[in-house]
């Protein structure tokens, strides 16, 4: 339950930055000259000719829609993007220093060693497709189903993308223990319905598709033959693993996704896939209990372990390693992955410069060795208290939130206040770090070196197996711009990355920190409360803690979100009309209605009369309020980007989540003098919290 999805091809990236520190910018094709500093409240960034009570969206991001066109290397780019992007300047600096010679500390010799390997573009293209060829060889040498279950193993292991996923996770009835968790996977594309929708535009993504995997495998010496054939046995093959697989809508509901069983049961459901090997072959060979969260999947996973031919088998596991490789590999590969994954899917233009790419893919792979290198250089020690402060306010409106709820039974009431009572917060990056003394890092083996890290992080997982829940961990690194909350944990987590402007800063006026940070923090905290997470207890165990009338009730209310956000039209254009899915969306939308509603409360307890202060800019306390808000999502997206978010992604577009929730705000009418009629005061307001 994060703040947004962050979808690139090197993962996460980003980072704050105190401004000092500006690498020069000599990077090859990089797109823009220099990022510049983010600021809160930016008048220039309105579009003062447009009517706030028509769209606010517009009102408040015109100017920097304008002013920002979409930069080459960017399918979307957005304010989070800009503070990504400014901070990639600092994290480049850090790595560049790191990877000079000079007096390093061990963690900084570690980033700076893997940037470097990165970085050095010409041993990488002298090596072409030798770093994968000891994989497709194992493939080559199969010849039994319990080979290929093997190397299945061996590749989950090494962070190469399997037919399912394993992973260690909180038991869902006791989150203060760690079980195993196994469940679907084994897709390329990012969603079931790209192989099964059959109207035109995925058709044509299929088509597209099966031409890609025909060049990456010719580039991975295939014959063009040999390339032709396997993409279509490719396709077939996914497309029967895209049906076995569950909707993203389904997944929402914990009861889904909740099947504790043991091996044995196990094995009775899929007994052609030996579970028991393959346990103890990824390291977790004492596994008795664990919770299959698609059954379904496993039942025809297994049919389809004897239906298809070993020689299917061997074309999609190579076709797996390539393509997961493909990034990091000579610059055949990364070209034809790019042009592709970003250009033809997304809609970017140019791929990122390399040090862009190499900075997210330290980030991503040593997160926790060059966390501490960066929270010394770029977090302010008064952000974390300033924080705390915060956080209390947004938690206390929740408090009285709750209590003024109508439609809530006093039963439910406690039990919800009892919760949040336990709600804990993280703030800036965790308490400890991890240890990475274990990961071996070479020059010139860049695909070795993430290899080496994953292998890392997979051993780290397998060991907490039937071990208690760490609540310190982290599960965003600390550059990260993003926060989350984890409904197991029942905390809300806030990155370093994030805690600086447009979305906090000591220069601006109090309401226009809390339409950004106070929203951001108020967002989490009813993410404990939405859909999804209101099935967790104070504890974070799944159980149903409300009233017999209550969680009715809440639907109800729910569903009125649901019908608003499913109202939205996200991308128009030749290809059609996509709608945004209100149901996938529902949990992030309802956090930020109960975000903004929650901020602006706590703003009013704190302010008292300063609410009646003079204008800034021309414009109230309160709706400054507003226009902070706004303005942290203003963005602009390539209409392709948009069409791949509307499917996959469970947050609104950065206009609807404007639109979305001050429509729904009776705060906001008063605070614009909007009337009845206007477009930003519907018939219906929806209201969950
Ligand atoms: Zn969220």
């Amino acid at each position: 339950m994060r703040l947004l999805t962050i979808v690139s091809a090197a993962l996460i990236a980003c980072c704050a930055a105190t401004g000092q520190t500006q690498a020069q910018n000599t990077a090859q094709g990089a797109a823009q000259s220099q990022a510049t500093a983010p600021v809160s409240f930016d008048k220039s960034a309105m579009d003062l000719t447009s009517d706030p009570c028509q769209d606010f969206y517009q009102y408040a991001c015109g100017g920097w829609r304008e002013s920002h066109p979409l930069p080459a290397d960017k399918a979307r780019y957005g304010r989070f993007d800009e503070v990504r992007e400014y901070n990639r300047y600092l994290l480049r600096s850090i790595l560049e220093d790191a990877s000079r010679p000079g007096k390093h500390t061990p963690n900084e010799r570690k980033v700076g060693a893997f940037y470097a390997a990165c970085m050095d573009e010409k041993a990488i293209d002298a090596k072409g497709i030798e770093p994968i060829e000891p994989w497709l060889n194992k493939v080559a040498a199969i010849t039994s189903k319990q080979q290929l279950l093997d190397l299945i193993a061996k590749m989950q292991a090494a962070g190469l993308p399997p037919v399912f996923n394993f992973d260690s996770g909180p038991d869902l009835h006791d989150s203060t223990m760690n079980i195993a968790h196994l469940d679907q996977g084994g897709l390329t594309l990012a969603d079931r319905d790209y192989y099964l929708k059959q109207d035109a535009k995925m058709m044509e993504v299929r088509g597209k598709y099966v031409e890609h995997i025909q060049r990456l495998l010719t580039l991975a010496d295939e014959t063009p033959k040999q390339a032709e054939d396997d993409a279509k046995t490719i396709l077939a093959l996914e497309t029967k693993i895209a049906e076995a697989s569950m909707d993203r809508v389904s997944r929402r509901d914990p009861k889904n996704t909740d099947h504790k069983m043991t091996v044995a049961e196990l094995e009775k459901l899929a007994p052609e896939i030996d579970f028991p090997r393959y346990f103890r072959l990824v390291g977790a060979s004492e596994l008795d209990l664990l919770n299959v969260a698609n059954p379904e999947y496993f039942q025809k996973l297994s049919a389809l372990f004897v239906s298809e031919p070993i020689a299917n088998w061997k074309s999609y596991l190579r076709w797996r390693i390539v393509k997961s490789s493909a990034p990091l590999l000579s610059k055949p590969f990364v070209d034809e992955n790019f042009e592709f994954q970003g250009k033809y899917l997304s809609g970017q233009k140019e791929l990122e410069a390399r040090w862009k790419r190499c900075t997210s893919m330290t980030d991503a792979d040593l997160g926790e060795a060059l966390g501490p290198i960066y929270v010394a250089r770029a977090f302010p020690k008064e952000a974390k208290k300033r924080m705390d402060v915060l956080v209390a306010a947004i938690e206390a409106s929740m408090g009285k939130d709750i209590q003024s709820l109508e439609w809530m039974s006093p039963e439910t009431k406690k039990a919800a206040e009892e919760k949040l009572g336990k709600v804990s917060n993280k703030i800036g990056y965790p308490a400890k770090w991890k240890d990475y003394r274990k990961v071996v890092i070479k020059p010139n083996d860049f695909v070795g070196n993430v290899r080496a890290a994953t292998i890392y992080e997979h051993k780290r997982d397998m060991a907490k197996l039937g071990k208690p829940v760490d609540k310190t961990e982290w599960d965003m690194t600390p550059p990260t711009v993003n926060a989350y909350y984890d409904p197991s944990e029942n905390n809300i987590n806030f990155p370093a990355g994030i805690l600086q402007p447009p979305f906090f800063s000591a220069k601006v006026d109090e309401p226009v920190n809390y339409g950004g940070i106070g929203v951001v923090i108020g967002h989490e905290l009813t993410h404990g409360f939405d859909d999804q997470g209101r099935k967790f207890d104070s504890n974070g165990n799944f159980t149903n803690w409300w009233g017999p009338n209550d969680g009715p009730e809440f639907e109800r209310r729910a569903q009125c979100v649901a019908d608003e956000y499913s109202s939205f039209v996200s991308v128009k254009d030749d290809k059609g009309e996509v709608h945004l899915n209100g149901k996938l969306t529902l949990g992030e939308n309802t956090a930020d209605n109960g975000g903004l509603k929650l901020a602006f409360m706590s703003m009013n307890s704190q302010a008292g009369d300063k609410n009646n202060a003079d204008k800034i800019d021309g414009f109230t306390p309160v709706q400054r309020f507003f226009i902070g808000f706004a303005q942290v999502w203003c963005e602009n997206v390539a209409p392709q980007r948009a069409r791949e978010l509307a499917l996959v992604d469970p947050h609104s577009p950065g206009k609807f989540r404007v639109i979305g929730t001050v429509q729904n705000s009776p705060d906001f009418v008063k605070a614009f003098g909007c009337k009845p009629g206007d477009a930003m005061v519907p018939a219906k307001a929806c209201h969950v919290w």
